[in-house]
């Protein structure tokens, strides 16, 4: 694969100027794992939602675009349509900020039968594999936009899923690649049954026998 052109990492580039936490978090105001409440806790929220308005406001600037602003609600609409020219995490904010004109939810994460939430829901997943041709996505940074994805649209999911993804996600926060499939097998049930520190060993375990989660993920600054 070649190196991607300077052009191409801005554009593609994402989650990477907020640097991962050391360690795993706990939040301030609800006491859990930093993240875990997502959209339940507003630090939770900000734990997560920063990494990406990281994003979203340098695209702003360099648009010259006020945050708050009327042109800010334009410059979501252009995102969307180009979803394949910006960041990922630059098109999920642009869908947090439409409406979708069939159910009147964010767009893409309306009710599960919203034909139109399904079909945008398909352009964040094609921006970040558009990213991805270009070795520009790290399996951490693919976990958490799928983490945010089913933390934000809880209705979307199964409680199954959405308690794997509260546990995980704060671990992914500090850096961690995600289990393989075959360690999420065994964690489920654990998670399940509240066993979280046993859980959390697995992960750890795999890492240390040098698969799945890798330390330091990544520590630039810039995209
Ligand atoms: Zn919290
Ligand atoms: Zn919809």
């Amino acid at each position: 694969m070649n190196d991607p052109s300077p052009s191409e990492r801005q554009a593609h580039s994402a989650a990477r100027r907020y640097p991962r936490q050391e360690a795993v978090a706990s939040c301030p105001a609800c006491g859990e794992p930093a993240g875990r409440n997502y959209r339940q806790c507003p630090d939770c929220t900000d734990a997560v939602d920063r990494i990406w308005y990281a994003d979203w406001h340098a695209s702003l600037t360099t648009e010259q675009i006020a945050a708050g602003s009327q042109d800010e609600q334009l410059f979501a609409q252009v995102v969307f349509a180009e979803y394949d020219r910006h960041p990922w995490t630059v098109v999920d904010i642009a869908m947090t900020l439409i409406r979708c004109s069939q159910c009147g939810c964010e767009l893409g994460g309306g009710p599960r039968d919203c034909p139109s939430c399904v079909i945008a829901f398909g352009s964040p997943m094609q921006s970040e594999w558009t990213a991805g041709q270009l070795g520009l996505v790290t399996r951490n940074e693919h976990a958490l936009h799928i983490g945010r994805w089913v933390l934000r649209y809880p209705h979307r999911q199964t409680d199954k899923t959405l308690s794997g993804w509260r546990f995980s996600l704060p671990i992914l926060l500090a850096g961690a690649e995600p289990p393989s499939a075959k360690v999420v097998q065994v964690m489920q049930p654990l998670i399940l049954a509240g066993r979280e520190d046993e859980a959390a060993r697995m992960w750890e375990q795999e890492r240390l026998r040098g698969k799945g989660l890798q330390l330091p993920w990544f520590r630039s600054q810039t995209p």
